[in-house]
């Protein structure tokens, strides 16, 4: 087997235009009909608390760093608000809905005051009965709120048709003193690959991704990716790769000589292309690469992630989502077509062990009524 550093820096040197012609031939490998889907699953946001043990130096969202209304950086997401973020959802068609918080809120006297006025005992407990809720009108859940233990992810799963969380970057220096992860014992990389490796075993369909532009280098990423496809070759659990490049943002730390390119970005995502093939869809969010879409999809990217016809991305709220007849117009005249998937992949629903016979019986009830909601 050819040495990791040496496989690194044959992907390093590939030109952009070899780069291409490997994907196409990838691609190719698809049935006819699929090579030229590109998918995305219409979704919404519930962020539930933005308090977070943790201090990333490129994060935006943490309760901690000032928003321009004081009311955005939330203790815990109102049941109103909730109920209201429910029926737009509901007349969007939305199908999926992404709960997402900073890490281990309730270790804050804010949020556990909330959370007992509301007869939770913690957080997790609050989140299991949004779950809950979620599937009681029909909507898919897919939580991403950090670090879970095993027993918490196995509770999950029963009322979650998908998880994820970003294995961001393992590189060791990031937690070093004036690293972005310096202050975030949740970032700690053995733990994350614990969390990932966790859900393998559980069974649970996964999104995981890398966060690029963080301090880390070429080598870095490639050898994150690497490392996913080990883990996905043991557990085969792991549905998408986000490539999200980090874009800059008023009153956080971190303040880099040089952002990351959308250029390297998306070479990043095209060596994800050649590392993963048609087994794990690679993803980039479209409104962190707008105008570079094109490129995008020469980069062999499979999926646009979710988008909310109503809700921002919170941790680049700057960034607004695209509307989806915008992108399906760029798609087609790159002699595309994007296709509305669940948040769970197609080939998860009947894989023995991975999608629980309630969930099942929910995207039943979706599929009625909606046309397509399938990734191919
Ligand atoms: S763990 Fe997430 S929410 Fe918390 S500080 Fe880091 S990026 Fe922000």
């Amino acid at each position: 087997m050819m040495d990791v550093s040496k496989k690194i820096e044959e992907l390093k040197n590939l030109s952009i235009s070899k780069l291409r012609e490997k994907i196409v031939s990838i691609k190719k490998e698809l049935p006819r009909e699929e090579q030229n889907i590109i998918t995305f699953s219409k979704n919404f946001t519930l962020s539930l608390s933005n308090f977070c043990q943790n201090q990333c130096g490129y994060c935006f969202y943490n309760q901690t760093i000032p928003k321009e209304d004081k009311e955005d950086n939330v203790v815990l997401i109102k049941e109103e608000t909730i109920n209201n973020f429910i029926q737009t959802a509901i007349k969007y068609g939305c199908t999926e809905a992404l709960l997402m918080s900073g890490e281990f809120p309730d270790n804050f006297k804010e949020v556990q005051k909330e959370l007992e006025k509301r007869s939770y005992n913690d957080f997790f407990h609050f989140v299991r009965n949004l779950s809950e809720k979620l599937l009681g009108v029909n909507l898919l859940p897919h939580t991403n709120i950090g670090m879970l233990t095993y027993r918490q992810l196995k509770s999950l799963k029963e009322c979650n048709a998908s998880m994820g969380l970003m294995i961001e970057s393992t590189c060791k220096s990031l937690s070093k003193i004036g690293g972005v992860h310096e202050n975030s014992p949740g970032k700690t990389p053995e733990n994350r690959i614990n969390h990932i490796v966790n859900a393998g075993k559980l069974k649970i369909p996964f999104t995981t991704g890398l966060l690029l532009g963080i301090g880390e280098n070429f080598s870095d990423r490639v050898n994150d990716l690497l490392l996913i496809k080990e883990i996905n070759l043991k557990y085969n659990h792991i549905q998408e790769v986000i490539i999200q490049n980090f874009t800059n943002k008023m009153g956080i730390k971190y303040n880099p000589d040089k952002l990351i390119s959308i250029e390297e970005t998306l070479k990043t995502a095209g060596i994800a292309k050649l590392i993963f093939g048609n087994d794990i869809a690679i993803q980039v969010p479209p409104n962190l690469i707008q105008n570079y879409e094109k490129e995008a999809l020469e980069m062999g990217i499979d999926d646009f992630g979710g988008i909310s016809p109503f809700t921002l991305d919170y941790i680049n709220p700057n960034h607004i989502w695209p509307k989806i007849d915008h992108l399906e117009k760029i798609c087609e005249s790159n002699g595309y077509k994007l296709r509305e998937r669940l948040p769970i992949y197609k080939k998860y629903i009947n894989k023995q062990g991975f999608c629980p016979e309630n969930i099942k019986k929910m995207i039943d009830n979706i599929n009625k009524n909606v046309r397509n909601k399938t990734d191919s």
